[in-house]
């Protein structure tokens, strides 16, 4: 039996599935509302650990590693002088903590 899989929407989500689908051979097709899948609203690409695992299943994670910076201390700022409002070391935290 053969079936074309339909993903709505091109965000990280729907490209992780069409990289997926593209491995595995199968058919798909994105179906995208914007002009463009790049949207450049965010600063970078940050990750939790499961889905780091998941880039491990299709096999990106060794790229990823190449250009991935660890996040260990985190600092909020707010305002024009970059005043610190909260810090925390939940990122070591939760590294000495991971099963991955
Ligand atoms: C202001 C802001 C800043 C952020 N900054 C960061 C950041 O710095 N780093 C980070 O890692 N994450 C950031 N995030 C979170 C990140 O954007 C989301 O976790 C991520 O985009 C979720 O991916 P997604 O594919 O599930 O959904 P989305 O990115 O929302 O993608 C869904 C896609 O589906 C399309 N779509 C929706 N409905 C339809 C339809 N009916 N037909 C066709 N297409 C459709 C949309 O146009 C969109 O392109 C930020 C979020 C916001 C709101």
């Amino acid at each position: 039996m053969t079936f074309k899989v339909i993903i709505v929407g091109g965000g990280p989500v729907g490209l992780y599935m069409a990289y997926a689908f593209e491995r595995a051979n199968i058919d798909y097709v994105i179906l995208e509302q914007q002009d463009t899948v790049l949207n450049i609203s965010g600063q970078l690409l940050f990750t939790w650990p499961q889905k780091v695992r998941l880039f491990d299943q299709i096999g990106l994670l060794a790229d990823l590693e190449k250009v991935a910076l660890g996040i260990h201390h985190k600092k909020r700022l707010f305002g024009d002088n970059g005043q610190v409002t909260t810090t925390g070391n939940f990122w070591d935290a939760m590294q000495n903590k991971s099963v991955l």
